[in-house]
């Protein structure tokens, strides 16, 4: 096998330097990277300096194979890329007229006269190659630095993404190095210290393929990642690591790589033709947003309740004023009540219900911050759960969220 091909990144431009754009290129492109079997061993980033993003260059040139480039390309005053480019090659800048036409045919498509600026878009290096872009006006440019072959892009991300797959991804093809394919499981019901004593060995490091966990707001993703010499030799080692991981955690898991908690949710409603309802005061919506976030679910989504105030929950829920002033409004007989009444009042097979103290005011010894009531109502009954979550009032209202959609999944599933 050839030896592996090896990549650095550069991203270019003040803004990152600042800290006032992350640089996702350059995660998005590494991600690529792995997928094709080729090696990143840097990430460099630069202002918007010709000196240094010149002397840059030199340096990565004689240190891999393949420079990727994003970002400079601009039409302003401060994209310098081209020049410092023109300035490592020692050549000059010179009029592309086929460059010049397509970003004339773009400003035509948009029906706007091209500003005087954009001219200097069409100055390449002299011997360089020119990558169409067909979603902006930067062209891409491709040149040889030392041993690398290096690709400028330009710095917006949906403009890199596209020329990158169009232009660059298929001469990356055959890097050498072993493909890595991620196969990605969610869970939701245990915490990640819990996970990996249910794992034990599964997740020793070193391993191929290697299963490793990442964490947020009650959702815990496991991430099986195989490296092979072509994606199906690695699709074929993941199959039985994936079938493993599911005996060993059962209903704890709700899905796979793009799948969430609503997706799964919408379509155990869809395939029993049940329908949903919510009454929400703690979440204020957000259960409905998750749900609405899936296209038709209108189809089993009747629609639901914000009732923050305990008014609006006697008002548009009939909440019991009584048990209100007893209980409190964060309570096990409120949590019912909403669950319960909206499930009649929408005419629905089930609702949810939640109540609870975001924080961070509210709290008291009995009811300290973080306590949440979840109801489930239909199919004959109603549970409700009471939880303490952890967390700022963001944090409180996710897990909530996360929370009342996975018992709903497993009340679904029984
Ligand atoms: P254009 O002609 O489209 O302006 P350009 O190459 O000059 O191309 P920049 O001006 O450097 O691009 O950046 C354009 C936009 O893309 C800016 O909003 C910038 O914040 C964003 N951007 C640039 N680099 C990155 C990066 N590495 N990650 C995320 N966003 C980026
Ligand atoms: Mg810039």
């Amino acid at each position: 096998m050839m030896s592996k091909m090896k990549a650095i990144l550069l991203s270019i431009g003040d803004e990152l330097i600042l800290g006032q754009t992350v640089d996702t290129n350059a995660a998005w492109l590494s991600q690529r990277c792995a997928a094709l079997g080729v090696k990143v061993i840097e990430h460099a980033t630069i202002g918007d300096d010709l000196n240094l993003i010149a002397a840059t260059l030199r340096r990565v040139g004689g240190n891999c194979d393949v420079i990727l480039a994003s970002g400079g390309l601009g039409p302003t005053d401060d994209d310098l890329t081209r020049h410092a480019l023109a300035e490592v090659l020692g050549v000059e800048l010179e009029f592309n007229k086929s460059a010049m036409s397509r970003i004339q045919a773009f400003y035509d498509l948009l029906k706007r006269p091209m500003p005087e600026a954009n001219h200097i878009q069409a100055m390449i290096p002299v011997g360089c190659e020119v990558m169409e872009n067909t979603c902006g006006t930067a062209p891409g440019i491709s040149a040889r630095i030392g041993r690398a072959q290096a690709f400028f892009m330009p710095g917006v991300p949906r403009e890199m993404f596209v020329m990158f797959t169009k232009c660059i991804e298929q001469r990356l093809q055959n890097a050498g190095g072993n493909v890595l394919v991620t196969r990605v499981l969610h869970t939701c019901g245990a915490g990640e210290s819990n996970i990996a004593e249910m794992l034990g060995d599964m997740m020793v490091r070193g391993r191929n393929p290697l299963v490793n966990s990442t964490a947020q707001q009650g959702l815990v993703s496991l991430r099986i990642n195989a490296q092979a010499p072509t994606e199906l030799a690695a699709r074929e080692m993941i199959a039985p690591v994936e079938t493993a991981l599911r005996n060993r955690l059962g209903k704890l898991v709700f899905g796979a790589d793009e799948e969430t908690l609503s997706s799964v949710v919408v379509e155990r409603l869809m395939e029993m033709k049940a329908s949903l309802a919510t009454a929400e005061s703690c979440t204020g919506g957000w259960i409905a947003r998750e749900l609405t976030d899936i296209a038709g679910v209108s189809a089993v989504y009747l629609g639901g309740w914000v009732v923050y105030n305990n008014q609006a929950k006697v008002r548009d829920l009939n909440v019991d004023a009584t048990v209100l002033n007893q209980e409190g409004a964060v309570s096990e007989p409120v949590a019912r009540q909403l669950a319960e009444n909206a499930c009649k009042r929408a005419g629905a097979d089930y609702a949810i219900g939640v109540t609870g103290i975001a924080g961070p005011t509210g709290g008291t010894t009995q009811k300290p911050v973080g306590t949440v009531y979840i109801a489930i109502a239909g199919g004959g009954s109603t549970q409700v759960e009471r939880f303490i979550f952890p967390g700022d009032r963001d944090g409180v209202r996710r897990r909530t969220v996360n929370y009342a959609l996975n018992l709903l999944r497993l009340r679904l599933i029984e």
